[in-house]
């Protein structure tokens, strides 16, 4: 990247050292990414079934078996699981019926979490995620890279992308599609991970966030809500507590 695509500025500094990636981070509004940036065409190939199991199962030691363990039952006990975040979000924000697309599905779990209530499209890059998806009935699965997929006239109430950006190259290119995909006063609802952790400033390069070259853009709070205002999105509202080291938003058309 040359220039940022958050504020235009083309000053950055090296930041991290992560095996064999660089953190680079714009001098101007702190946002970063990765560098070498993967080559975007080998991206399907990053969440093949083979990939996809290995990453599910190389949960490594019973230490980090058990830590997880952990983190989920509090997470599901303190109704804070992604899932039900979003679809409350749904709930309380659209009418029943309002037509979701949800970006970067995964296996449909989210999506079907709401199909109850709402039309849900999904796309998803991995033809192997999308399988699975597919078999849940009731849902629209497209599969696709959503740069790249061309929804001719379709609109919709709300488009999710839970833990998606970090994954893209191009997230400008990304929240500008998502803006002309939305209804007038659409939402754009998304989970990323939150550069301005607390954790990250803690633990540096050793950070949970970064995971190259899976996360190839990190934004924190104060530029995410610029590159949405520069889209034209209004009403932007970001929640990161300081010691998560994810954050949420929701930006309204
Ligand atoms: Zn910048």
């Amino acid at each position: 990247m040359t220039i940022c695509p958050v504020c235009a500025s083309g000053e950055w500094r090296k930041r991290y050292r992560i095996e064999g990636w660089t953190i680079e981070e714009c001098e101007a509004c702190g946002f970063a990414y990765i560098d070498p940036m993967p080559v975007r065409e080998d991206r399907p190939g990053c969440y093949s079934e083979e990939k996809v199991v290995d990453r599910n199962t190389k949960e490594k030691n019973p230490l980090q078996k058990l830590s997880r363990f952990f983190k989920r039952l509090f997470s599901k006990a303190a109704n804070r699981d992604k899932g039900t975040i979003f679809y409350n979000k749904l709930c309380s924000s659209l009418q029943p019926g309002s037509k979701v697309l949800d970006i970067g599905c995964g296996d449909g779990s989210f999506i079907c979490k709401a199909k109850g209530d709402f039309v849900c499209t999904g796309i998803e890059i991995s033809g192997y995620l999308a399988s699975l998806a597919g078999k849940r009935p009731g849902i629209r699965i497209i599969i696709g890279d959503f740069l790249e997929t061309d929804f001719k006239d379709e609109r919709y109430d709300c488009v999710t992308m839970i833990s998606i950006l970090e994954h893209l190259d191009d997230p400008l290119a990304a929240v500008k599609k998502c803006f002309g995909l939305l209804e007038a006063r659409g939402l754009l609802l998304l989970k990323t991970v939150n550069y301005g952790s607390f954790n990250r400033s803690i633990r540096g390069g050793s950070w949970t966030g970064f995971r190259p070259p899976d996360h190839v853009v990190y934004f924190k709070p104060s530029n995410l809500e610029l590159m949405l205002k520069n889209t034209g999105f209004k009403k932007i509202n970001i929640s990161a507590a300081p010691f998560n080291d994810n954050m949420y938003c929701e930006a309204f058309k």
